[in-house]
C-alpha cells in the first residue's frame, strides 16, 4: 500500500517520478486496473482514441523527426542498447518538450523562465542540457570533447540528435544519448536545489549507468539461454523417463526425489523418501538415481 520509490525512480525521470509518487494511494486494498487518459470515465471511446492519435500526428509533423527518415530515427531511438528512461527523455528532446523554465512559461504557468545557473537567458532545451555556460565544462571534458561554440550551431537538440546518429558507431550513440541524459541531471539537481556535484560527477554517472546496462542485459540473455538448456523435454515415443534429485535436511537426513514421466509428459509414478542418514549430496543424488532406475 505504498510507492516502491526505488522501482519508480529506476524507471522514470525525475520529474515523472515525484508525478508519480505524489499520486495518493486508496486506503483499502484494491485491484490494479487500466485506465484510459483520455475519456472522463476512463473508458476507451475510438472517437477518443482517433483524436489522440490525430493529435500525435500532428505533433509528429512539426518534431525534426519529420525531416528524412522518420521510422528509420524512431526505430534507431528504440534500438539503442540504453536504460528505457533514457530513451523516453530522447525522445522528449527530439520533441522539443523537456520540462524547462521556458516551458513552463509558454504553459501559462508564472514562474521565473531564466536559467538557474548563469541567469541570463530563458531556459530552453538547447540552453538546458547544451548551451547553458555551465555546460561548457561538462561537454569539453566529457569522453565526446565537444566544445560549446561548434556544437551550439547544431540547432535545436532534435536536429543535433539527427547530426549524432548520422555519424559515429552504435557504442558512440549510447553514449551520446547517456550524456545528454547526464547533463539533464545535472540541470534537475541545480534547479531544484539539491547537493550540487561537480560536472564529472554527472558524466561519470552517466558512464557507470551504461555500463551497469550493459551487464544487466548480456546476464539477462545468460540467463534466457540457461533457462532454455533447463526446461524439461519430454522422451522420445515408447520410452520413460526418470528425473531425480537429492537435498540433505540438517538433522534429518537426505531425502531422495523420483519423478517418471512419458512421451507426453504425464506423471506415471513419484517417490519420494528419507533415508536415515545424512549423507553427502553427491552421494545423496546418486541413490536417488539408482532408486529411480530401480522403481520401475
Ligand atoms: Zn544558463
Amino acid at each position: 500500500m505504498a510507492w516502491d520509490r526505488d522501482t519508480v525512480h529506476h524507471l522514470f525521470s525525475q520529474s515523472e517520478a515525484r508525478s508519480i509518487i505524489s499520486i495518493p494511494l486508496s486506503m483499502n486494498r484494491k485491484e490494479d486496473k487500466l485506465t484510459w487518459h483520455f475519456t472522463k470515465d476512463g473508458r476507451y471511446s475510438v472517437k477518443s482514441g482517433y483524436k489522440v492519435a490525430k493529435t500525435l500526428k500532428e505533433n509528429e509533423l512539426r518534431s525534426p523527426a519529420s525531416s528524412g527518415n522518420k521510422t528509420g530515427l524512431w526505430k534507431w531511438l528504440w534500438a539503442l542498447s540504453i536504460p528505457n528512461k533514457v530513451k523516453i527523455f530522447l525522445w522528449r528532446c527530439l520533441y522539443g518538450i523537456l520540462p524547462t523554465k521556458g516551458a513552463l512559461i509558454r504553459k501559462g504557468v508564472s514562474i521565473e523562465g531564466v536559467c538557474t545557473r548563469c541567469g541570463m537567458m530563458v531556459e530552453s532545451n538547447e540552453h538546458a542540457v547544451r548551451d547553458c555556460m555551465w555546460m561548457e565544462h561538462y561537454w569539453v571534458v566529457s569522453p565526446l570533447r565537444f566544445r560549446l561554440p561548434e556544437i551550439s550551431q547544431r540547432g535545436t537538440l532534435g536536429d543535433w540528435i539527427v547530426f549524432m546518429k548520422e555519424h559515429g558507431d552504435k557504442e558512440g550513440h549510447a553514449l551520446f544519448a547517456m550524456l545528454m541524459w547526464g547533463a539533464w541531471c545535472s540541470r534537475n539537481d541545480v534547479t531544484f536545489g539539491k547537493n550540487t556535484h561537480d560536472q564529472s560527477h554527472y558524466i561519470q554517472m552517466a558512464i557507470n549507468r551504461l555500463h551497469e546496462h550493459a551487464a544487466a542485459l548480456s546476464n539477462r540473455t545468460k540467463t534466457l539461454r540457461d533457462e532454455k538448456l533447463d526446461r524439461w523435454m519430454p522422451p522420445d515415443a515408447g520410452y520413460i523417463k526418470v528425473n531425480t534429485d537429492a537435498y540433505i535436511r540438517e538433522g534429518e537426513g537426505s531425502w531422495i526425489g523420483v519423478a517418471i514421466r512419458d512421451e507426453r509428459g504425464q506423471i506415471v509414478t513419484t517417490l519420494s523418501r528419507l533415508i536415515s542418514t545424512e549423507f553427502d549430496v553427491a552421494i545423496a543424488e546418486a541413490i536417488a538415481c539408482r532408486d529411480g532406475r530401480h522403481w520401475n
